[in-house]
């Protein structure tokens, strides 16, 4: 059973929880916070000042789940201290790097709050935009994305392509995802069960949450530096989080071919009335190379619309194999 109580003192606090422990009923706080970190040393000490003061003025129980992502430096060294004096500091250290997006699920699979907020560990997901998306949520929104207005410390070339990939997978995803939102965001407990229930391998998770729907709303803000070390996304693992968010999500790449090949086949078949006519006209008579082009260019598209019919079958198997739910319900009533 769920509760929720009001944080009085910290001693107070520790009393409930070993409380608790003994009588076998499980500490749920209302909020969760994910917060994935890979080789974030310098970081977390600063993450950890800002962000537990900003939750305890709430006076209501949280937790914050770190999912230390294979770390090489002393990450999972300074979590096991914070983990050690607070024991709303939770951790789960994976046994090598497996990325951002597995170490957010892991956090929501282990989160047990009515709200899930998931954070960078490099601030630069300001804690006070979290007290926004609370209000948000407490409004009753299921979703709260992040959006950014400004990004600094950011390289021209990374904006230019979160720019560009926002608004191509709007083009190419039937998914009205909000443009220039990453994973900052908060969660209702119904969202996080509804993505956790999607079987997916590759994920974008800002992409299945706009998929499973609910009510979501904006909390607009200016992305700052990191307030320690550099980005860990090189190029290679862009590229990968797009294809995460592309493939999965859109049949386009796949039912291109049968588009190119119906497009091809009209125009060679129109090339063809157009050499006749000019023919016939006796304007132009071409040699043999120019009759044989537009048979060879019909034959490359019937050959692209077989391939673009067969496409549809595995587009349908991967759907199968996606194993999505047919529905999700929001809200049942007299039922
Ligand atoms: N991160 C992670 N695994 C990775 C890369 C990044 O857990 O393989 C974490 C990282 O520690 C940070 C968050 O994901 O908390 C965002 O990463 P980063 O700041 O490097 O990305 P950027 O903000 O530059 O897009
Ligand atoms: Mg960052």
């Amino acid at each position: 059973m769920r509760t929720a109580r009001r944080t009085i003192d910290k001693r107070e606090e520790r009393e409930y929880n070993e409380l608790q422990e003994i009588s076998g009923e499980e500490f749920m706080p209302k909020y969760s916070l994910v917060v994935p970190a890979y080789n974030e040393e310098k970081s977390l000490p600063l993450f950890y000042e800002a962000v537990v003061p900003m939750m305890e003025s709430l006076q209501e129980e949280f937790e914050i789940i770190f999912v230390n992502d294979g770390s090489r430096d002393a990450t999972k060294e300074i979590l096991k201290e914070l983990a050690a004096k607070d024991s709303r500091v939770k951790v789960c250290s994976f046994s090598r790097n497996f990325g951002q997006q597995a170490a957010l699920l892991c956090g929501f699979a282990e989160a047990k709050g009515d709200a899930v907020i998931a954070m960078d560990a490099d601030l630069q997901d300001p804690p006070e935009v979290a007290l926004q998306m609370i209000e948000k949520w407490k409004e009753g929104y299921d979703v709260v994305h992040g959006k950014r207005r400004k990004r600094k410390g950011e390289t021209v070339f990374k904006k230019a392509t979160a720019a560009f990939f926002y608004r191509f997978m709007r083009k190419i995803t039937s998914l009205d995802m909000p443009a220039d939102v990453g994973d900052f965001k908060l969660y209702d407990r119904k969202v996080v069960d509804a993505v956790l229930s999607l079987g997916e391998h590759d994920r974008l998770l800002r992409a299945q949450v706009t998929w499973v729907g609910f009510t979501q709303t904006i909390v607009e803000f200016d992305r700052p530096e990191r307030v320690a070390g550099e980005t860990h996304y090189t190029l290679k693992k862009m590229v990968k989080l797009a294809e995460s968010g592309v493939f999965p999500n859109s049949d386009y790449p796949l039912t291109l071919p049968l588009k190119l090949g119906i497009l091809g086949g009209f125009l060679s078949v129109a090339c063809f009335i157009v050499f006749i006519v000019l023919a016939c006209c006796k304007i132009y008579f071409g040699g043999l190379v120019a009759w044989l082009f537009p048979f060879v260019a019909l034959s490359g598209s019937i050959a692209l619309v077989c391939h673009g019919l067969s496409n549809i079958y595995i587009s349908m198997v991967y759907r199968e194999v996606q194993s999505r739910p047919k529905y999700i319900v929001a809200e049942k009533i007299n039922l």
